[in-house]
């Protein structure tokens, strides 16, 4: 329906409200755990907050625009989100395919919650994911991957899992629906935190699912209301509430993360960089063929885990934390929480300020060594 508009204004439309008069322009939170009950039972449109709320609505309306499908659920955390859907596709006997080199508690959550039910769990690199998809039931891939940036081609992945019955889920958390649209890649579902660029602020967790299967979309709204991993309204409204600039901050960060990767792989300091802009980037032939746009992320190797540090610590700019997608550009080192990468591996994730002051500040830090 939002073909042929530009990210802003696809944005700007999605969190837009019926033009009534004397109504707020922008959204407002409904804060409810109960509504009025009709005598006429169940034609109320909400009685229960963890059943449905209206914030979710305009919220779940607006996602499911932004991924073009036809059903998005707000859940409370991108984790309450992919576990909601791993669990919606596996039964005890089931293989399942996750991402070795994605985001590290969803394999954790595999190996821990979904293995002892008697479900198979593979891990897969984004280069073996193709192979391992063979004889799965469910694959989920993460592209970019978090933290390595390599891309899966997700057009590939597709026909693998459709010849072979397999459900095919994409963590669109890296790449935003901005970034690409899995579903139109032929993935099953989507399903993503809200808690990185799209809210953009890191003041808050959320997480989606987004797809267009009808059974498979009411099993996961069963699922929310039994597990109870819901969204909390307020929450709701501010991820609504910044989907509206997601277009301006997702062009800076993206413009951004191009211009540090552009920067640091000719810095003596710097090992090695990885962005899926770059063209040299072993990532980049399957980015421009299914990325409208390559992300805020850039992976930069350095000598060791003390380079790291003293990077964020010689820079004005740079905010050395974890989580990734807000306003400030921030670093984190990704071997301290396990991830399989060098101890001078940095996750930088760029921010909205000033391109030419962010790349200046970050090039002096590492003069500084
Ligand atoms: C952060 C992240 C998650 C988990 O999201 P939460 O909102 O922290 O629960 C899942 N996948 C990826 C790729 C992430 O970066």
């Amino acid at each position: 329906m939002l073909d042929g508009y530009g990210d802003s204004t696809r944005a700007v439309k999605a969190v837009s409200s019926q033009a009534i008069p004397g109504q707020p322009v922008g959204p407002a939170p409904v804060p409810a755990a109960a509504f009025h009950l009709s005598a006429d039972e169940g034609s109320e449109p909400d009685t229960y907050g963890r059943s449905s709320n209206p914030s979710w609505r305009q919220l779940e309306s607006a996602l499911a625009q932004l991924e073009g499908a036809t059903i998005a659920l707000s859940f409370g955390s991108g984790m309450a989100a992919i576990s909601a859907a791993l669990r919606a596709v596996v039964r005890p006997g089931s293989a399942l395919v996750v991402p070795s080199d994605g985001y590290y508690q969803v394999r954790r959550f595999a190996a821990e919650c979904l293995a002892p039910l008697g479900i198979t769990v593979r891990e897969a690199t984004a280069a073996q994911i193709y192979d391992a998809a063979e004889g799965a039931d469910a694959v989920l891939a993460e592209t970019p991957t978090n933290p390595g940036l390599d891309v899966v081609d997700l057009h590939r992945l597709a026909g693998i899992c459709r010849r072979n019955g397999a459900r095919l889920l994409v963590d669109n958390t890296t790449a935003t629906p901005l970034g690409h649209q899995p579903l139109s890649l032929g993935a099953d579902l989507v399903v993503a935190s809200a808690t990185k660029a799209l809210s953009g602020h890191s003041d808050l967790l959320a997480g989606y699912v987004a797809g267009s299967h009808p059974e498979l979309m009411s099993a996961l709204e069963r699922e929310r209301l039994l597990a109870g991993a819901i969204l909390g309204p307020f929450e709701a409204w501010l991820v609504l509430r910044s989907i509206g600039s997601v277009g301006l901050r997702f062009a800076r960060q993206c413009q951004n993360a191009m211009a540090l990767a552009t920067a640091l792989r000719s810095h003596p300091a710097v090992r090695s960089v990885r962005y899926p802009g770059l063209p040299e980037d072993p990532s980049y032939p399957v980015a421009t063929a299914q990325m409208r746009k390559f992300g805020g992320l850039v992976g930069v190797e350095l000598a060791d885990a003390d380079a790291v540090h003293h990077l964020a610590q010689g820079s004005e700019l740079l905010v050395a934390s974890t989580s990734f997608g807000g306003l400030h550009t921030s670093v984190d080192r990704r071997a301290r929480w396990g991830d399989a990468v060098a101890a001078g591996f940095a996750r930088i994730s760029a921010g909205i300020e000033d391109t030419d002051d962010l790349v200046a500040d970050v090039l002096a830090a590492l003069d500084r060594g």
